[in-house]
């Protein structure tokens, strides 16, 4: 124990909602416990084109509420390379870093894991991403407010919606994970969600116009994950227009804006909690975990377990929303 003087912090990947919540966490958590703080710009970029700063207390004064990430985030190419790991490396000793704090998504994390492997450094990883795609952790930062955003926007299209009796697919985020998707439909009371999940087990459009589409209704709502698997909305509206042509069929793409905004106050709790857990995690000389939460507990998750792991959608969510669309 008490080995690690300095603990460097990036943010890497999609960004996230929450993200300053977390680097403000982790900054303040490291100082209380006599840690030295590095900032490290654009994620694993500025360790490579050495965009490394000392953080004290002030430099995260005035973030919790701010979406985005201060530390600015990338993706970075040369890093999945030995080569670009090394300079990588050097960079962290020059400056003196002997722990690294990730804040990202699955691809951050591996790129972690392996860094972490090669050097023998002791990262530790924050689950940062909208999509709420990582194993081992009930919920991700970000996610909850991206959640907020697509009700609003959805909430507005309805309007428009029942007043031309139209059907709308509304196209969300969330890579390969549906979990935006399902629980933004349930959210806002949409007629069905079109999941990656799902996919090659049904035809989610079919059963969602034999289920009785509009036999009750003069407007509805589809919300589809954007994902090779499903297709995305535009997939579904054409569909739509050659199969059932009698059905006035327009299409939204939320794009970007799900990733921006003030976090909520779950999210900033949750970046809060986890970002001074990462901190007592390296106190306690733990290494290469995401910190997660489950059941309103702080776990440790091995980074092999969470970011190999796909995290199953609850089917009791999809039958909430069946049962209540009709
Ligand atoms: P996210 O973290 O949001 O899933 P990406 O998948 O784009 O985002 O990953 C972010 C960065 O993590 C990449 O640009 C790269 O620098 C690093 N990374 C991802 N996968 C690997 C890998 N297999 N090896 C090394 N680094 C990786």
């Amino acid at each position: 124990m008490g080995i690690v003087k300095c603990v460097g912090i990036l943010t890497s990947g999609g960004d996230a909602p929450g993200m300053n919540a977390a680097i403000r966490a982790v900054t303040r958590a490291a100082i209380y416990n006599g840690l030295q703080v590095k900032g490290i710009y654009r994620g694993y970029r500025g360790l490579i084109t050495d965009e490394i700063v000392e953080f004290k207390s002030q430099n995260v004064s005035n973030i919790i509420q701010l979406g985005g990430t201060i530390l600015k985030t990338a993706r970075c190419k040369e890093f999945t390379t030995p080569e670009g790991r090394k300079i990588a490396y050097e960079a962290m000793q020059r400056h003196g870093i002997d722990a690294l704090v990730i804040i990202g998504g699955d691809g951050s994390l591996t790129g972690a894991r392996i860094f972490a492997q090669e050097y023998n450094i002791p990262c530790i990883g924050l689950p940062g991403t909208i999509d709420n795609d990582l194993y081992g952790t009930d919920t991700t930062i970000g996610y909850d407010t991206a959640l907020n955003t697509i009700l609003d926007a959805v909430d507005k299209i309805r309007d428009t919606a029942t007043s031309h009796d139209r059907l709308f697919f509304v196209e969300v985020m969330g890579r390969d994970a549906g979990f935006l998707a399902l629980n933004g439909a349930i959210a806002s009371g949409a007629e069905a969600a079109i999941i990656p999940e799902f996919s090659t087990e049904v035809d989610q459009l079919e059963e969602f116009i034999k289920s009785g589409f509009r036999k009750s209704k003069n407007s509805s709502i589809v919300i589809v994950a954007e994902s090779e698997l499903t297709g995305g909305a535009m997939h579904y509206a054409e569909r739509v227009k050659n199969e059932y042509p009698q059905y006035d069929v327009r299409v939204t793409i939320l794009g970007h804006l799900q990733r921006g905004g003030s976090p909520t106050a779950h999210d900033r709790i949750l970046a809060s909690r986890l970002g001074a857990a990462a901190i007592d995690a390296i106190m306690e000389d733990q290494r290469n975990v995401m910190i997660g939460i489950e059941n309103d507990e702080i776990v440790y998750v091995p980074f092999s377990k969470a970011i190999k792991n796909d995290k199953p959608i609850k089917r009791e969510l999809v039958n909430v929303l069946r049962a209540l669309s009709i």
